[in-house]
């Protein structure tokens, strides 16, 4: 408001005391509208209130749940590198085509459907598998992938055991209690593997399996060979009964962007998964800053289909621009979504504009600092790496300032005398190029706490080798810069 009313931020807070709003003179209060009026008024000018520029499209709330239809639980797959999670879904895969009626080629658009044999299902019909490893926004999709998976299948390799990405998935899981673990002990097919060396290498980490009289479902599998996939189907389809997951199946549609791309003689398609709601042709949607109309819905068999419902991925093309991984999508009337995407846009431009402003003050600060060390009075036998300690350079973005002060103040205090975290930068909001510019000038890790990171800000730092530490969980990202803060440490021998 200071920046629009062209006062010192320092004026500004001095007449709202004056004014006896002193309380909501601090720097993460927002003001209401009322407020905002009250101070222009003061610096003369003569506001006008446009309710309208406001707009947007929210989810409808949740209403109470246990009366509605039961969806597809989601599933996603992880485990360490080679421990054949992708194996394990194109076995996965090809059984839903050859089950399914359209008996197609297979596509792959990030998410596909595995039916659930009628004797098992109980009422449920199809388990719904994520299908992102190796996707260039798979980090970033994996921090805000906690919001829509159910399910994580942990696939361990029974001939190589526990490794730190399966330890990494363990942490993921005990971190957040609405996902269920479920455990496969993979390339059972190979000679003489020992499944009770993992199941107590497991145990080690703290995960009791039903196996060892814990509550850890697991199942002996093989992707290879398809051993074990019915069990492992199954043992989906008891866990995804008892979370008891039930969603809207009329109401407003509401899902998230798994992926999205060019494609040829379609234009911009995107996959979207479906979490309440229904999608049909003729729907008008909205994801981030931009828009669609629904023409044509197809699935992972690449059929045409009429309606989704919750818990199903279609692909969905006609966007205006590209939108990202992770968005949030919507329907809403032609005109509520054109305006919205206008509101947002214009919202997005104002934030660009601050972000880069804090950019160029930081620029000149790093610049200042710069200049203060050469001509400093002090000559400089040393080199740097040698006086100084080794420092880990954060650049921090969070969802609000809340978050943001408390990364600070978490992250500040993490390392020694020789090596340790310094905060370059810290905002609120998504990752935007100004962001990364400015990591690249300043050496920095990008944090992105609880925050969107577009399609356009990873390619940038992957081009430009610039690591991004994406996650909405608080100890992770602690966790995680405390690892990277070690790693700076000299080598000792
Ligand atoms: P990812 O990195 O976890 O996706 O692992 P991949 O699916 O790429 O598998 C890594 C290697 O393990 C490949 O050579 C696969 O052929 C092999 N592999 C995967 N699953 C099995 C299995 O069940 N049995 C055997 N014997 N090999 C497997």
């Amino acid at each position: 408001l200071a920046r629009i009313l062209r006062v010192s931020l320092s004026r500004l807070q001095r007449k709202m005391r004056e004014a006896g709003m002193g309380e909501e003179a601090s720097y993460d209060h927002v003001l209401t509208a009322e407020y905002a009026v009250l101070l222009a008024e003061e610096f003369n000018y003569k506001p006008v209130v446009n309710d309208e520029a406001a707009f947007d499209l929210y989810p409808s709330l949740p209403t109470d749940s246990s009366t509605l239809p039961l969806r597809p639980p989601i599933v996603t797959i992880m485990g360490h590198v080679d421990h054949g999670k992708t194996t394990l879904l194109d076995t996965l895969r090809s059984t839903s085509v050859a089950k399914g009626e359209a008996g197609g080629i297979t596509q792959h658009i990030g998410a596909f459907s595995v039916p659930v044999p009628n004797s098992v299902g109980g009422g449920l019909q199809q388990i719904t598998f994520l299908d992102t490893p190796g996707h260039a926004a798979f980090s970033a999709m994996r921090a805000r992938g906690a919001d829509v998976t159910d399910i994580v299948v942990l696939v361990v390799a029974a001939d190589d055991g526990v490794r730190p990405q399966t330890k990494e998935v363990i942490q993921l899981i005990q971190r957040d209690p609405d996902v269920q673990l479920i455990v496969a002990i993979n390339k059972v097919d190979k000679p003489g593997v020992d499944v009770n060396k993992v199941q107590n290498a497991l145990l080690a980490e703290g995960i009791q399996l039903e196996a060892m009289g814990g509550d850890v479902p697991s199942v002996e599998i093989s992707g290879l060979t398809g051993k074990g996939l019915d069990q492992l189907v199954e043992t989906i389809t008891a866990v995804a009964e008892m979370q008891d997951l039930r969603a809207d199946s009329k109401g407003q549609a509401y899902g998230r962007i798994i992926e999205s791309k060019l494609q040829k003689g379609l234009g911009n398609v995107a996959t979207v998964l479906l979490l309440s709601g229904s999608l049909k042709p003729g729907a008008h949607l909205i994801a981030g800053t931009t828009h669609a109309k629904l023409r044509i819905m197809t699935d992972s068999t690449g059929s045409q289909i009429k309606v989704a419902g919750p818990g199903m991925a279609v692909t969905v093309s006609g966007w205006k621009e590209l939108p990202g991984a992770g968005d949030e999508v919507l329907d809403g009337s032609e005109q509520d979504v054109k305006k919205a995407v206008a509101n947002r846009k214009r919202k997005a431009e104002e934030q660009a504009m601050m972000v880069d402003i804090d950019a160029i003050n930081v620029q000149r600060r790093l610049d200042r600092e710069q200049r203060g060390r050469e001509e400093g009075d002090q000559p400089d036998v040393t080199s740097e790496t040698e006086k100084k300690p080794h420092e880990l350079r954060l650049v921090i973005k969070a969802d609000v300032s809340g978050s943001v002060e408390a990364l600070e103040g978490a992250l500040k205090c993490i390392g020694n005398e020789n090596a340790r975290a310094k905060i370059v930068f810290t905002g609120v909001g998504e990752i935007t190029e100004s962001d990364i510019l400015l990591a690249k000038t300043s050496e920095s890790t990008i944090i992105a706490f609880a925050v969107p990171v577009p399609r356009s800000a990873v390619a940038a730092a992957v081009a430009q080798s610039i690591p991004i530490v994406s996650s909405k969980i608080i100890y992770q990202v602690i966790e995680d810069v405390r690892q990277r803060v070690a790693n700076l440490l000299p080598s000792v021998y």
